[in-house]
């Protein structure tokens, strides 16, 4: 096997134009040649085989390669540096060996092989070249889609921290909702108005006026953020912010309130608030009262915030109705809450009916007028809830002295009546005389420890048909009797003039 001096051809083939015939043309060299006509530095400039169909010699005549069946015409190349022998045939070899210019190198079967291995190797190492691009490539994917998970990781965070205080507001609401259901007194649904503005809005100060259709005007009837004694009492609804949204019958917002202009002056100090809002509180078309929330600092309500205004307005101001209208009817109906004797209202009523008996059956009855004397002594003495059992033993005690078929009831603070069918003067004094022997001697509890209290009653009696025959004539008559009581030394009953 020859040496192959690779000395010089290496050198050329660092400058890039080393030349090259290849002798022999099996499929093996065709495959070698193709390789070879790829690598940059070199160029196959000949191939020669005996046979003029073998697969190189087409494959170099395909790609303008110098091709021949006669080895001679090889030496004729011009500038050859090296010659591959890949015919795998001792003799032409030998030829080869003996007729090649001194200058022109041969590489032999062997070397063939490692020149074949070599473009094989190479060929692998452009491929690993590639495939280290492409990873290249999908690292920098993995980095970016990374990145982009992280931040969406993030976003997600940030949502998920939104979600929570949207479930605790949500958590609210229901809340909300389901006692607004259940409350219904007025001042109970007022505070869990405001309560609601608080928690489901944020809001740092919020009220709600009622509007009272007896003058027009709006009054506080609940509040949070500040006491009470922050808001103006009574409003005029033509004026402030609450007005506005009471005439607009929507929300309304002032994000940076204008100073000096009044929308804030349902405030004692309006020029605290910064920021307000109001949503009129209705019901079908009736406005019964204003919500507003403001705040100290600049607040521009969001749609949805506004939205969420509006729910709470809506949905409060049906369980505001309801609690108004059990506010009335509780006005209306026929006992006072704290004697249980009947009402005012009652009294009258059963007075004008009982007359009218009276008349049509030609019977008589009477009517005791009864007040507490010196009440306010005692509630300044002892304080309001100590009068209030006072306003309580009275009422039993005058109850006790009482038939089933007479009626007592509170006429007004410490005054009292009853309305006694079938009785004539001289019998409505003697009832009277014992509530007001009933009343002397009993001992009432002033405050803890002290001895017990004495308390008298000043009663004016007046009879029908005997006094008057009118309603509003009988009531005055035994008020002026009671008067007279009062004015000749109190604890007495007076019967009215004839
Ligand atoms: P006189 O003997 O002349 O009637 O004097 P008086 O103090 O009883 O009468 P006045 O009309 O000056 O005062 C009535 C008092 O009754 C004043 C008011 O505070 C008290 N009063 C009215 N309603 C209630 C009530 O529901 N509870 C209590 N504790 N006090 C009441
Ligand atoms: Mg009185
Ligand atoms: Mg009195």
């Amino acid at each position: 096997m020859e040496e192959l001096e690779l000395g010089s051809v290496a050198s050329r083939f660092r400058q890039g134009r080393l030349r090259i015939a290849i002798v022999g043309a099996n499929i093996r060299a065709a495959s070698i040649l193709r390789l070879l006509n790829e690598v940059e530095n070199l160029q196959v400039v000949a191939v020669a085989d005996p046979n003029k169909a073998a697969p190189g010699i087409r494959l170099a005549e395909e790609l303008g390669i110098f091709a021949t069946s006669d080895l001679t015409e090889l030496y004729q190349v011009h500038g050859l540096d090296l010659i591959i022998d890949m015919s795998e045939d001792a003799d032409i070899h030998q030829t080869l060996v003996t007729q090649k210019p001194a200058d022109v190198e041969l590489l032999g079967s062997g070397g063939s092989e490692m020149v074949w291995d070599l473009l094989i190797a190479k060929k692998r190492g452009e491929e690993q070249e590639k495939l280290f691009v492409e990873l290249q490539v999908a690292y920098d994917k993995i980095r970016s889609h990374e990145r982009r998970l992280q931040s969406s990781k993030e976003a997600l965070e940030r949502a998920n921290e939104e979600l929570e205080s949207r479930l605790a507001e949500i958590f609210f609401t229901h809340e909300f909702f389901k006692a607004l259901t259940s409350f219904t007194s007025v001042d109970d649904v007022t505070s869990l108005i405001v309560d609601g503005a608080n928690g489901i809005l944020g809001a740092e100060i919020s009220c709600v006026y009622l509007l009272d259709h007896t003058d027009w005007t709006l009054r506080l009837r609940g509040c949070q953020g500040r006491g009470e004694e922050s808001f103006v009492p009574a409003l005029p609804v033509s004026e402030t912010i609450l007005g506005r949204a009471f005439a607009q019958g929507g929300v309304v917002q002032e994000a940076d309130v204008a100073p000096n202009e009044g929308s804030a002056a349902w405030a004692y100090v309006p020029e605290e608030v910064r920021s307000q809002a109001a949503m009129p509180l209705r019901t079908g078309e009736t406005i019964v009262g204003v919500l507003a929330i403001a705040s100290t600092a600049f607040r521009e309500l969001s749609q949805s915030e506004i939205e969420r205004l509006q729910v709470i307005g809506n949905q409060s101001s049906l369980a505001l109705q309801n609690a108004l209208l059990h506010e009335e009817l509780e006005r209306l109906s026929v006992t006072d809450r704290l004697t249980e004797l009947y009402n005012h209202g009652y009294f009258h009523q059963r007075l004008e009916e009982e007359i009218g008996r009276a008349q049509r059956f030609g019977r008589t009855l009477s009517l005791i007028m009864l007040d507490i004397d010196d009440f306010k002594d005692f509630n300044d003495t002892f304080g309001h809830p100590r009068g209030d059992k006072v306003l309580q033993k009275v009422s039993s005690i005058v109850r006790d002295n009482l038939r089933e078929m007479d009626v007592a009831a509170r006429y007004g603070g410490e005054e009292f009546v009853v309305v006694l069918p079938e009785t004539d003067a001289e019998g409505a004094v003697a009832v009277a005389e014992r509530i007001r022997q009933g009343v002397a001697a009993f001992p009432f509890v002033g405050a803890d420890g002290v001895p017990a209290v004495q308390k008298t009653v000043s009663m004016g009696v007046a009879s029908y048909p005997q006094h008057a025959t009118s309603q509003s004539r009988l009531i005055d008559l035994a008020d002026r009797a009671m008067y007279l009581g009062k004015r000749s030394g109190k604890n007495r009953v007076v019967l009215a003039d004839s």
